[in-house]
């Protein structure tokens, strides 16, 4: 890694600093909301700045402090929370026209987890539109910026939370991780990103955009502070269906693994192979096409030489550090992309029906009747992006394309999981990159949905197979931009990516580098 300016205090610091008495939850909330104010927007990072709400809580937590009562996990920590999760009071967009005046009517079940913990929620993050994108480009609202390069996206969906994290505006942040878009986001701008197990965060109050792949993850700078956000929101949840009953992590959980021997899948795929000059597989054919097939344009998006040449680095460090590293091969990645493709359109498209001008947000119309309101309010509401995906998983459900697409996609999602989960009897965690370049220039991509598509082709595996990933920093290539990637492991086995995370940071030694724009 370069140079690593004075990289922020991190959550346990904030926290710890809180609890003694140290530091003023009021000071720290203002520093916060004055950097999501101004750096923050000028990066297109906040939608949301609450100011009011932010100081309010951080008062009541110092009260509660003088007073000698006991603070939380988080006590006095700025938080970000991307804007599809609900903050009751606040506006929650979406980065939608569809819900650019809704106020949301209670708080998510993972938001109450975090003022159970004493955080202090600063403001909604900008994001995709229904958090369907790679770059945040396809915002309502602002185009998000990379703190690394200006010109460059900062990833997406969640690109705004991860923007506040890497820039230094907050420690933690929360966003949502349906085909990647924590992670994808975290590698791009330089920080941790942890897409959890399926139902070990609960879902409610997530706006849902893909049911069952749909989960919320967490941002932050180090291991230790990914862990302790894990803590204060992997809760038990009566009022989610998949919330898991043993969803509680615990740090004794993390500190348990120390020193304990760990086995590591390093993943050659034929991008991967390629790319790191080795020879292609002989069985590499070409796919054919037509009906079924999902065409991806991999001139635009061939892997780059950096990422797999630090991803065998990254294999080096954790040997080195004592872990068993061996390789193994993963099942194709451009099947899984096209089979989570058309699971989340189908998804979105049934989820989406609600905004109807009737029962939420906007409406539009219906001097005509009531489709020429429904017409009106959808047409004027979603982007093109959003009307892209219903139009796509409306298709592949309807009668007689059923069987060829959507239940075809089912299939291939089960012969996946399958093959990972014999994977993950072999190894504990699987290392891959997590996206398969750095950050892309803003604008590149945006009328190629395909290329776009394409950097998922690593991440859509942890939500196909509902296990948790963890994205987490690995240095810089040779442009400066952050090189993040991937650990992939069992469903609960959140602890041992987070032990293998650890490891490997303490090996590449020094701290984050902050990035050229930081508060
Ligand atoms: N980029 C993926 C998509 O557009 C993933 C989005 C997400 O994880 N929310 O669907």
């Amino acid at each position: 890694m370069t140079g690593a300016p004075h990289p922020g205090p991190g959550v346990a610091d904030l926290a710890t600093g809180v609890r003694a008495g140290e530091l003023d939850p009021v000071e720290l909330a203002r520093t916060a909301l004055d950097a999501a104010d101004g750096l923050g927007t000028a990066l297109g990072a906040f939608l949301t700045v609450d100011r009011l709400g932010a100081i309010e809580a951080a008062r009541s937590i110092d009260r509660r402090r003088r007073a000698g009562d006991p603070l939380g996990l988080l006590a006095g920590v700025p938080v970000a929370v991307k804007d599809n999760i609900l903050v009751r009071g606040c506006r929650c967009t979406c980065g939608s026209r569809m819900l650019e005046r809704w106020v949301a009517p209670d708080d998510a079940a993972v938001v109450s987890a975090l003022r159970a913990a004493d955080a202090v929620l600063v403001g909604k993050t900008n994001l995709d539109e229904f958090a369907m994108g790679s770059s945040t480009e396809h915002s309502a609202f602002a185009v998000a910026r990379n703190p690394w390069d200006p010109s460059r996206v900062a990833g997406g969906s969640s690109g705004g939370s991860a923007i506040a994290v890497a820039s230094r505006i907050v420690p933690a942040a929360l966003g949502s991780d349906t085909g990647g878009s924590v992670r994808l986001p975290a590698a791009y701008c330089g920080v941790y990103g942890l897409k959890p197990t399926y139902g070990r965060l609960s879902r409610r109050g997530l706006v849902a955009f893909a049911s069952s792949l749909d989960q919320v993850g967490l941002f932050a700078r180090s291991v230790e502070d990914l862990a302790l956000l894990l803590a204060a929101t992997a809760v038990y949840d009566p009022g989610d269906s998949t919330s898991l009953a043993q969803a509680a992590f615990t740090a004794e959980e993390f500190a348990a693994l120390r020193g304990r021997p760990l086995r590591v899948g390093l993943v050659r795929s034929d991008l991967h192979i390629r790319t790191a000059g080795f020879s292609p597989r002989a069985s590499a054919e070409p796919r054919p096409e037509g009906r079924g097939s999902v065409q991806t344009d991999q001139r635009l998006v061939a892997e780059s030489a950096d990422m797999a040449d630090a991803t065998t680095a990254a294999a080096r460090r954790l040997a080195e550090a004592g872990c068993e590293v061996i390789e193994v091969e993963v099942p194709s990645p451009d099947q899984g992309v096209a089979a989570y493709y058309l699971i989340a359109a189908a998804e979105a498209s049934a989820n989406l029906a609600r905004y109807d001008g009737v029962r939420y947000g906007l409406r539009r119309g219906g001097e005509g009747g009531i489709d020429d309101l429904w017409e009106s309010t959808r047409r004027e509401g979603f982007g093109p992006e959003v009307k892209r995906r219903i139009m796509l998983g409306t298709f592949a459900l309807s009668a007689g394309y059923y069987d060829a697409y959507y239940d075809k996609a089912q299939r291939v999602r089960t012969v996946f999981r399958r093959q990972v989960e014999a994977l993950l009897e072999r190894v504990d965690a699987l290392l891959l990159p997590t996206s398969p370049t750095t950050a892309f220039p803003l604008g590149e991509r945006l009328d190629r949905p395909l290329s776009m598509y394409r950097a998922d082709v690593y991440t859509v595996l942890a939500n196909l197979t509902g296990g948790p990933a963890l994205a987490f920093p690995a240095g810089l290539d040779g442009q400066g931009l952050p090189i993040g990637l991937q650990l992939v492991g069992r469903p609960m086995g959140e602890a041992v990516l987070l032990e293998l995370a650890r490891r490997h940071a303490e090996a590449l030694g020094g701290e984050l580098p902050a990035p050229p724009l930081h508060a």
